[in-house]
Formats: C-alpha cells, sequence, structure tokens
C-alpha cells in the first residue's frame, strides 16, 4: 500500500473527515483491521486564513511547498491539498516535489462527467467561487459549465466558512441559508452542486437540495485510496 500525505488543518475539521474517510475505505476494500498508511501535516489555520485575507499568496505557496516536500521526504508516495482554497498554488506545490499531487478538481468532475451532467452549481469560500484556479480547471479541463451564486449569497457563503464551519459550528439557520442559495442556483440552471469547501458536508446533507450534491472531501478520498492501493 502506498503512503498518502495529507497536507491539514485547513481546517482540523475536514482534516479529521480526511483522516476517517481514508481509513474507512481501506478497511472496506482490505478487511476489518486493515487502514490506510499515511502522513498528516497540519497548519495552525488561523495564521493561514489570515494570510489569505491578506492576500499573501506568495507566503501561502511557500509554506504549502514546505509541507509536501517535508510529506514526500518523509515517505509520502501521494499527496492530497485538504482545502480547496489551497489549490490555488497546486501547480507550485507539484512542480517542487517528485511524487504526484492529487488535484480536488479531478475526482470530482470525473464522478459529475460519468453522471452525465455539465452545467454544476458551485459554492466554497469567495477564493473558490470568484478565482480561476478551480472554476477554471473544471470548465478548461473537463468541459463543465460552473454557475456560482451572487454577490450576496458568495458573501454568506464565505462568512459561514470562516465564521462557523472550520469552527466546528454546524448551525440550523446556516444550513437553511446554504439550503436557500443551493435552490437559487437549480433555479439559474444548475443540474448539480459541487461542495467546494471541504467542510460544506459537515453542514449540507443530500436531502438539502433539489439536485445531486457532489461531496468534494469524499471523491478525493476515495481517489486516494484508489491510488494507494492501485500498482
Ligand atoms: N477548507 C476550506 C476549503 O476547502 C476552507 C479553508 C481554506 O481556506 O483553506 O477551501
Amino acid at each position: 500500500m502506498k503512503m498518502i500525505g495529507l497536507i491539514g488543518g485547513m481546517s482540523w475539521e475536514s482534516s479529521a473527515e480526511y483522516y476517517r474517510l481514508v481509513n474507512e475505505g481501506v478497511r472496506d476494500r482490505l478487511g476489518p483491521t486493515a487502514s490506510a498508511r499515511c502522513l498528516l501535516w497540519s497548519f495552525n489555520f488561523a495564521d493561514i486564513a489570515a494570510l489569505q485575507h491578506r492576500g499573501d499568496w506568495p507566503a501561502l505557496t511557500t509554506r504549502m511547498i514546505e509541507a509536501a516536500r517535508r510529506l514526500e521526504a518523509g515517505g509520502a508516495d501521494v499527496l492530497l491539498i485538504c482545502t480547496k482554497t489551497m489549490h490555488r498554488m497546486a501547480a507550485d506545490v507539484q512542480a517542487a516535489v517528485s511524487v504526484p499531487l492529487l488535484h480536488i478538481a479531478d475526482p470530482t468532475a470525473d464522478r459529475i462527467r460519468a453522471a452525465g451532467l455539465r452545467t454544476v452549481g458551485l459554492i466554497g469560500t469567495a477564493f473558490t467561487m470568484e478565482d480561476a484556479f478551480y472554476k477554471g480547471r473544471l470548465a478548461d479541463r473537463h468541459g463543465l459549465h460552473v454557475i456560482v451564486p451572487d454577490d450576496e449569497d458568495r458573501a454568506t457563503v464565505h462568512r459561514i466558512i470562516y465564521e462557523e464551519l472550520v469552527a466546528g459550528k454546524v448551525l440550523p439557520g446556516s444550513r437553511d441559508a446554504y439550503r436557500a442559495i443551493i435552490a437559487r442556483l437549480v433555479e439559474r440552471g444548475a443540474e448539480a452542486v459541487i461542495l467546494g469547501c471541504t467542510e460544506i458536508m459537515l453542514l449540507v446533507r443530500p436531502e438539502d437540495s433539489q439536485v445531486p450534491l457532489f461531496d468534494t472531501t469524499a471523491l478525493h478520498a476515495a481517489a486516494a485510496i484508489e491510488m494507494a492501493l492501485s500498482g
């Protein structure tokens, strides 16, 4: 079994899910006492969020590369960045190591296309909804048409992530807000919605949407297991 390297702590709430998912996945495939071989690098998210909101992407890139190199030196055979937002510097991270970085967009896009869907709603941090690093990959590499919420709804989605979900707060009122935002994406033509932040599945469940939801945390972890158990 290959060693999975998780670049996490962004936030630890979702890293805990990744850790659970890769272990459950290996157990399901190899038997009740089997578990994943993995390494976890876990940042202090307060430092990361401060740099993000200051727009200091060069400093964040340096940190991601350092984490990736340390995991590679520790024996990781495949790397995952356990957050959507920090895929902004995925190409720089991949260029700095010789092991593969499993991009979070690809397993989700493959699953959406396999389901015969093309127009997808995307909710995540403002960085993910507004910048090109994730939406662009879905469009350019996978041919998906991506719809994001309007300004006010994007602000709501972003605020709930940074004020609540990364702090482990799962509030019914916020679930209602996400439900309404998802419904507006569906009205605008979304055939499915990507939960495009690795904590959103803590709040939103399939029953909160009229269209299929794609949980990128689960799909990313599943792809990592596939890679770890291949060859
Ligand atoms: N985990 C979130 C994401 O997937 C937000 C935390 C972060 O900004 O890294 O984007």
